[in-house]
């Protein structure tokens, strides 16, 4: 589909589900190397990362452990600045290696919040692969994702697993807004 209809507004194809699959190959390649000799913790955040972490984790040849966290600070289009934990951890981090797994970063306040609670539960290190990534939005400037699926511009974005009110994150490719719509 070249475009899709949600809530009355119109969204254009942006990446499509060839691209999404090179971008996770590309994606597992580089972190199949670096856990090689690690157990880590992933973690993927709820809601929108599922779709992206079920396909990246099946291509992870590393043991690991999975775990989900719920965390939002999205109110339809815009980030409401302040985090919410909705579903926690219920495994210790102490002295884990942690690979988080996002859908998108945004402002990036969001993760860099997230980051800071994790902190104080000592884990070895942290890193985060995040599907998408908006350079141009974002507020946390100190905020390192170690691995980017692809960056993109400042424009809304729906499909695999990114949701505008809860609708569209079963489309299997990418789209943006349209600006007129
Ligand atoms: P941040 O805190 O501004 O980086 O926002 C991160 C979260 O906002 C992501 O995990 C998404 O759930 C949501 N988000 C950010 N941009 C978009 C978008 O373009 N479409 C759908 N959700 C988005």
């Amino acid at each position: 589909m070249k475009s899709v209809k949600l809530n009355g507004k119109y969204f254009d194809l942006l990446i499509d589900e060839d691209e999404i699959k090179k971008i996770i190959r590309n994606l597992s390649k580089t972190i199949n190397e670096d856990y090689s000799d690690k157990n880590p913790i992933v973690i993927a955040i709820l809601d929108g990362a599922y779709v992206f972490a079920a396909d990246l984790v099946r291509k992870f040849d590393f043991a690991h452990q999975f775990k989900f966290v719920k965390i939002s600070s999205y109110k339809g289009m815009e980030s409401t600045g302040q985090i919410s934990l909705q579903l926690d951890l219920d495994i210790s981090v102490e002295g884990e290696d942690i690979l988080i797994i996002e859908d998108i970063v945004d402002t990036g306040v969001t993760l860099h919040q997230y980051l800071e609670l994790l902190k104080t539960q000592n884990p070895t290190s942290i890193r985060i692969c995040s599907f998408l990534m908006k350079p141009d939005a974002i507020q946390k400037p100190d905020l390192k994702i170690n691995y980017c699926g692809k960056s993109i511009a400042n424009e809304f974005v729906i499909g695999y697993g990114l949701d505008w009110d809860y609708r569209g994150r079963n489309y299997a490719s990418i789209y943006q807004l349209r600006k007129e719509s």
